[in-house]
């Protein structure tokens, strides 16, 4: 998602460095080029016009003529209105005062609602909320028991119609489930609604009786970021249809250009309050219009990597991990202990990407072998606890054995044993140096 946009600004960008005076011929041909780059990533032609216009107005105001440096203060300007057209502030989502909270999702088939419904239930008890799904999707026929295939793997019930009750009767299914979330103690109640291929009268009346049975505190569209111009409008008919509170941005991890995200806000008046980028759990998050900027100007995305990392890694291992470094016992295990904590932290090239300046690096990234960890695990995991624990009594007919165990190379457990040789000794070197990490490597 909005790679084109990063390379094309990031080329706009690089036509000003140096200059120590901004002339209005650069101020034009900047806001050209500015232009050009929101239309091709396929922006809605009136948020377009009015980005533009604000980045010229502000790039020939005093900021930039008292300016040190007038190129990065024009990109700063540029991230000031992309933040602004994202949204501006965090929309945090808004909790009933009394009774269990109530989400209703809306949504084109095939937009995620089903999918986002389970990641936002996990998301909810990460922040230690006790949610029910439910189940009002009556029209796709696999939907309900996709609900609960998807309730069962993130650990939330999902309440569902029963055979000869409710089947063809979303409103009273949606009805009773605020009576069932009361009832079992359930602070949160995300329910899932039919949506049809194409906008329709039938589904908007649908998600109109089930919006007035059950008072939402969030009505949330659900909308693929994927379909490009069309997001737009249908944002728009489902804003006349239904009415809702916030978006929530689907499959941001496709290559798609990315002009809908920027538009739907602008467009709507309607914050984005999450974005889904992956058909993982965990690939879900609140959408932070900053880090957003910061992410298509390739200013990196560190808040979001951190919060990750924090999740990921257990404060405890960690400390214990620390002064193994330290005593320089830091064995196999170990390594594949943190492997591991690694690997909770999502795909390596996702990671990397978030990182500033990798935007260059686009291409390898996305040959990054996210495999290459688990190959290293398996070799591992073929030896011994002894072996683990001492590598130097690898020798070459225990090396083979490993090899053939976790099906690789000889070569290749060569190459591990001598890269954690050597990452050891230089762990030791650190902890004796006194220059402790505070958090554990990356291994390799
Ligand atoms: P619904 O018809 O709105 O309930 O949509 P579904 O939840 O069934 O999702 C439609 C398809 O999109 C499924 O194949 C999902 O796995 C996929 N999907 C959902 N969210 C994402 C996402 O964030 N990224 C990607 N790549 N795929 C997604």
């Amino acid at each position: 998602m909005f790679a084109t946009l990063s390379d094309r600004l990031a080329d706009t960008f690089k036509n000003l460095r140096g200059k120590g005076r901004l002339s209005e011929a650069d101020i034009d041909a900047t806001a050209r080029e500015i232009r050009i780059a929101l239309l091709e990533a396929d922006v809605a032609l009136p948020v377009v016009r009015e980005f533009v216009a604000a980045v010229k107005e502000r790039a020939r105001g005093e900021e930039v003529s008292q300016a040190l440096n007038p190129a990065q203060q024009v990109v700063k300007i540029v991230n000031d209105e992309l933040v602004s057209i994202l949204g501006g502030e965090t929309r945090r989502l808004r909790y009933a005062k009394t009774g269990p909270t109530v989400i209703m999702l809306a949504g084109l088939q095939g937009a995620g609602k089903t999918t986002l419904a389970a990641k936002l239930a996990l998301w909810l008890k990460e922040q230690g909320k006790s949610p029910l799904l439910v189940a009002c999707d009556l029209q796709r026929p696999n939907a309900v028991n996709q609900l609960q295939v998807n309730g069962e793997r993130v650990g939330v019930p999902v309440f569902a119609p029963e055979p000869g009750n409710g089947v063809g009767d979303p409103v009273g299914v949606a009805r009773r489930s605020i009576d069932e979330a009361k009832r079992t103690l359930h602070d949160v109640v995300i329910i899932d609604t039919a949506g049809r291929l194409g906008v329709d009268a039938e589904m908007m009346k649908q998600a109109v009786d089930i919006r007035d049975a059950t008072q939402p505190d969030e009505v949330l569209f659900v909308v693929d970021a994927m379909i490009g111009q069309d997001a737009v409008t249908t944002a728009q008919a489902f804003l006349d249809g239904v009415g809702y509170d916030g978006v929530v941005l689907t499959k941001l991890d496709g290559d798609a250009r990315g002009g809908a995200a920027l538009s739907i806000v602008s467009l709507t008046g309607k914050p984005v309050i999450f974005a889904s980028n992956g058909e993982k759990m965990t690939d879900f998050d609140l959408f932070h219009p900053d880090r957003m900027a910061g992410r298509i100007l390739d200013m990196g995305d560190m808040l979001t990597l951190i919060e990750q990392a924090e999740k990921a890694f257990d404060a405890e291992e960690s400390a214990a991990a620390a002064a193994k470094v330290a005593s320089g016992d830091f064995t196999l295990d170990d390594f594949l202990q943190q492997m591991q904590q690694l690997r909770k932290l999502g795909s390596m090239s996702k990671l990397m990407g978030m990182l500033p300046g990798m935007g260059q690096f686009r291409e390898q990234l996305a040959n990054f072998d996210d495999r290459e960890i688990d190959r290293i695990q398996a070799i591992i995991q073929s030896m011994t606890p002894a072996e683990r624990a001492n590598p130097k009594i690898i020798d070459g007919s225990r090396r083979s054995r490993i090899a053939r165990g976790a099906g690789r190379a000889v070569s290749d457990v060569n190459q591990l044993i001598e890269r954690f040789t050597e990452a050891a000794k230089m762990m030791r070197q650190l902890a004796s140096g006194g220059g402790m990490p505070g958090m554990p490597g990356a291994p390799g």
